[in-house]
């Protein structure tokens, strides 16, 4: 049975195999976590997203790391929140197996996930965290590790107490 462990830190740094983007739609490099990934990993990713857009909300596609650590990037693109009316926690729950099929597909064992949609796409963090976390812990045992990365202090707490409740 795969691990999954949440970690504190800057997703771009991971030495996995696949780390996931929070991804857009039309696969565009814009701010938060896909910004970070996009400078990281050079202008080769840009391009490589081209080819491969768009991605409707609740898909994903594969591209190379180019520069990352990791050896792939999976661009997972979340819903955004519209007030909790909107499919959104189906929707977000359907990101994350869609990443983690993708990733199966291409062997990986190990991925490495940002918190999809809780940024500024507004997905109420205690919401999203038990969301993402069942997802992981149901498919583990496909993987070696899945790690969630938490950028701030916020989303850390919000992941450790969700899989401490989810995984006692
Ligand atoms: P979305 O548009 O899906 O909400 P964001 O990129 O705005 O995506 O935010 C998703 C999460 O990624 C937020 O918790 C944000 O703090 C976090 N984040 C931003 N930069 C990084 C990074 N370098 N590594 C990991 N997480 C990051």
């Amino acid at each position: 049975m795969g691990k999954v462990e949440v970690v504190r830190g800057d997703i771009t740094q991971m030495a996995v195999e696949a780390i996931v983007n929070a991804a857009n739609e039309q696969l565009l490099p814009g701010g938060g976590v896909s910004g970070a990934i996009h400078r990281a990993a050079g202008p080769e990713l840009a391009e490589a997203c081209r080819k491969v857009a768009p991605c409707p909300t609740g898909e994903a596609r594969i591209t190379p790391g180019f520069a990352l650590p990791a050896k792939y990037v999976i661009h997972a693109v979340g819903p955004v929140w519209r007030g909790g009316e909107a499919n959104e926690p189906a929707l977000l729950e359907k990101t994350y197996r869609s990443a983690l099929a993708l990733a199966r597909a291409h062997q990986i064992r190990t991925v490495a996930f940002p918190s999809i949609s809780t940024g500024i796409y507004g997905f109420p963090l205690e919401k999203a965290a038990p969301i993402a976390l069942r997802v992981l812990l149901q498919e583990a045992p496909h993987f070696e590790a899945l790690f969630l990365v938490a950028f701030d202090e916020k989303t850390y707490e919000a992941y450790t107490q969700a899989l401490r409740q989810l995984a006692p």
